[in-house]
Parts: C-alpha cells; structure tokens; sequence
C-alpha cells in the first residue's frame, strides 16, 4: 500500500504557489481572497483558520468577514457580495459554508462573479466542467485535489473503473465529471442505491464522499484498488476518521489517502491554486 499523501503534495504546491504570488506583487498586484463568515459554526472556524494560515504562506492578502446570524439575511448577504464582485482588489471570493438556516444558500452561491468564484461552486464555473478537461477553470477544490493526488502518483485513470459514493454538488458529483472527463467509466453512488458493495468491488479507483466513519470495509474493495476517502468524522473520543475503515482497507488498497493529512490539506492547497489562478482571468495581459 502507498500513501496519497496530501499533506505532502499540498507542501509542494504552496512552493509553486508562493513563487506565482511574488511574480504578481513584482507586477503591481496583490492576490486577495476574502472570507465570509455568518454565525459561528465550530467546523467553519477551524476551516477558515486553515485558509488563512495557507494563504499566509502563499502570499495570499486575506480579509474574513465576519456577521452574526441574526445580523445578516438573504438579501444583504447578496449585497456585501455585490460590492466585493466590483472591488477590484479583491480576486476571490469564499462563502463559508453552511450558512444559517434562514439565509438561502443557492442564491448567495449565485451571487459571487464567476471570475472570483474561488470555491468553483457557481453554476456557471460547475456546468463548464461538463465540456471537457479545458473548460475545468474554477474547479471546486476537493474534486481538484484527488485529481491532483492522482495525477501526482502517476494513476492513469483512463480506461478504469472508477467508482464515486456521495453525489453533493461540491466533492461527489463534479469528481465524477472531472474522471469522466479523463476517461474513466463512472458509476455514481449514494444513499439510494441498491446494494452498495456490489459498486464498489467493481472500483479500480474509489471516491468515498459521504460523511459516515466506517461505511467502506475491506470486503467491499478490490484488490490493489487506489481508494481516496474524503470522509471526516470524529469519533466518541475526539479522533478524526474518514469513511473507509483504514487498517483493513489499506491492507488492500494499492493507494489510499489518510485522514486526516489526504483530501483535507489539497482542498485549501486548491483553494490558493484558484485565487492565483482566479487573478490571472481578471488580468488577462498576464498570460
Ligand atoms: P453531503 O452533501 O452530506 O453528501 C453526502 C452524500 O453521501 C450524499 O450524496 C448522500 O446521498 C450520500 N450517502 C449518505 N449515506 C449514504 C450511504 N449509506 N451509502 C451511500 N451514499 C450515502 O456531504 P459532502 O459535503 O459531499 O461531504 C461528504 C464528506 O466529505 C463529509 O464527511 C465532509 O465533511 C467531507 N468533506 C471533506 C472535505 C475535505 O476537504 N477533506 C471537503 C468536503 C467534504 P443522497 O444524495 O442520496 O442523500
């Protein structure tokens, strides 16, 4: 078994990264992301912790805003990002999400410029995807960070069975386009589907994308199957776990990603890779 190891590869990038950020302050630009945060959901803090330690080490600029939930709704949500879309300082643009539950998350996703939509969850930045590998500008950033671990390890996945568990709109569905796009042959799983196991036994490479400690055992896995497990749970006694039982399941796994120190680390990684990228389609004499 070898470890995709995330925490490595996300290091590598952020050399590349820091180098791509001193190029833009040497020509008058500084990259800027900037963070809204309503409410004080535990999980968003210690995510946007993590955001702004990358982007320290990138060079990034990065303001959070922060509102409590009673003090924001739908619509002026939408304005403070209406202003932010026209202020030309600013490169991208991060909703943490969830948002409250009276605050309609579809519309304030709706609202960020395409151009500044860093996480790459507009509809627009997602329905580009589906053309092919060229039009994978934004992409969102877990579904590029197993791209990238794959293509790090040198996985061809054209050709191969791969086997995706979970359909949300931001990890499940958009990898199972981007591996479509590379020529694998997908099956998209989730709660509804009937016999489970069945799916993925047939997986040379398996996204697990769900959120339940211990749904993926051993017996479920082909042998020498690439196994990416997105999952994170924390179990009764604090521990961070993913969706795949890892000490069975590595044992059969010909690669497979830790949790934590896998996906987690190559979603902020992708997330600073879009805001450089994100200054360079708001410049376009750069390229
Ligand atoms: P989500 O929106 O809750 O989606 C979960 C998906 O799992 C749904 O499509 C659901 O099916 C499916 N599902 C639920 N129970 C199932 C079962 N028993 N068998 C098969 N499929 C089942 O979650 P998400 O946002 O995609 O996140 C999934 C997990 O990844 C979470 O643990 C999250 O914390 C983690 N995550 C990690 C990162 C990272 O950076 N490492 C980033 C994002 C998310 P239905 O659609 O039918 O309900």
């Amino acid at each position: 078994m070898n470890l995709l190891d995330g925490k490595f590869i996300a290091q590598e990038m952020y050399t590349k990264l820091q180098s791509d950020a001193a190029e833009l302050k040497n020509k008058g630009i500084q990259p800027k992301l900037v963070i809204i945060l309503v409410g004080d959901h535990p999980a968003s803090l210690s995510y946007i912790k993590s955001k702004e330690k990358a982007s320290q080490t990138v060079g990034v600029e990065c303001e959070i805003m922060k509102f409590g939930a009673d003090e924001m709704d739908t619509a002026k949500l939408i304005e403070v990002i209406r202003g932010l879309n026209e202020d030309d300082s600013v490169h991208g643009i991060l909703v943490q999400l969830p948002l409250p539950k009276h605050i309609y998350e579809p519309d304030i996703i709706k609202a960020v410029a395409p151009q500044k939509d860093v996480d790459g969850f507009t509809a627009y930045n997602l329905g580009k995807m589906f053309l092919s590998t060229r039009f994978e500008d934004l992409a969102p950033c877990t579904p590029l960070g197993i791209i990238k671990m794959l293509e790090h390890a040198k996985i061809d996945v054209e050709g191969k069975e791969a086997v995706i568990v979970g359909r949300s709109n931001i990890v499940g569905k958009p990898v199972a386009i981007m591996l479509l796009n590379r020529g694998a042959t997908v099956t998209a799983c989730h709660s509804k589907t009937v016999d489970l196991s069945a799916h993925t036994k047939r997986a040379d490479i398996l996204v697990v994308a769900v959120g339940k400690a211990g749904l993926i055992t051993a017996d479920m896995v082909k042998e020498g199957a690439v196994v990416v497990d997105v999952g994170i749970n924390r179990t009764e006694d604090g521990k961070l776990v993913g969706d795949c039982d890892f000490v069975t399941v590595s044992k059969k796994a010909s690669f497979i990603t830790p949790v934590p120190g896998g996906c987690g680390p190559m979603t902020v990684a992708c997330l600073m890779n879009n805001v450089i990228k994100a200054v360079h389609k708001q410049n376009p004499s750069l390229s």
